[in-house]
């Protein structure tokens, strides 16, 4: 058990985030920011499972929206994510740390593919485990893919780093009322509507127990802060 009393954590970066202030493609400043961060967590103890979103490559549902098909754009953003983790693999090897890819999308001469029992062995070994290709499927989300593998790999917590820092009321940005939740239930998050992840990714961390600590990826203390309390956020369940 580490410092935090969690274990193995799994952290879902958004694709969006990777982008930094460009509108398209990585930032090296925060590509290494996070990278160093997760070096601290498992210096701290922890084993760390990663999934990234591709939105800042390619989102299928831009294709759809122009007369594309849908799964071949889906494709395209699950390709998206590899990259991402990828350049997130090599990252967190320059910051110090290990790291293994697996994709959930077959592709041997780039990464391993994403079985249960191989990522597992790596975290057990003190690698960071990087799931790449979302759940492999289309119509889903790296947010799904979030929810789905940190069950899989059986994590404490699912921490989804944000540009708000928890789970609000009502929206920060547009209502200056909202006030923050330090720990709010699934079934609460349900019953008052709010925002945590999509419907699909929420249903199953919340039929499976696992809970989700919500937030602000600008946050200076880093995930070392979020998850031994010294930093605001809010935890889900
Ligand atoms: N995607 C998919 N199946 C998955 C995960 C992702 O088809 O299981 C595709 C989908 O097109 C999505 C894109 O990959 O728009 C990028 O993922 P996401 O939108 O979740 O990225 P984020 O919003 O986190 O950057």
């Amino acid at each position: 058990m580490s410092r935090t009393g969690y274990s193995r954590v799994l952290l879902k970066v958004s694709g969006e985030a990777l982008a930094g202030d460009q509108s398209y493609g990585i930032e090296p400043e925060f590509l290494n920011s996070i990278a160093r961060q997760i070096v601290d967590l498992t210096r701290a103890g922890m084993q760390v499972a990663i999934v990234i979103g591709g939105g800042n490559i390619f989102r299928g549902m831009a294709v759809a929206a122009k007369g594309g098909d849908r799964v071949i754009g889906d494709h395209m953003g699950m390709l998206g994510t590899v990259i991402n983790s990828l350049a997130l693999g090599d990252a967190i090897r320059r910051a110090g740390g290990r790291s293994h890819v697996f994709s959930s999308v077959s592709m041997p001469s780039i990464c391993d593919t994403f079985t249960q029992r191989a990522a597992i062995a790596a975290l057990e070994g003190g690698a960071t485990v990087i799931c790449a290709g979302g759940t492999g499927n289309p119509f889903f989300t790296t947010d799904t893919a979030a929810a789905l593998k940190a069950i899989e790999l059986r994590c404490d917590v699912l921490l989804k780093g944000t540009k708000v820092d928890g789970v609000y009321s009502a929206d920060p940005e547009k209502d200056p009322s909202a006030t923050r939740f330090d720990a709010i239930s699934h079934e609460e998050v349900i019953a008052q509507d709010l925002r945590v992840m999509d419907t699909a990714a929420f249903a199953l961390a919340r039929d499976n127990g696992l809970p989700i600590i919500v937030y602000a990826l600008s946050d200076k203390e880093g995930l070392v802060g979020v998850l031994d309390g010294r930093t605001p956020s809010t935890r889900v369940g």
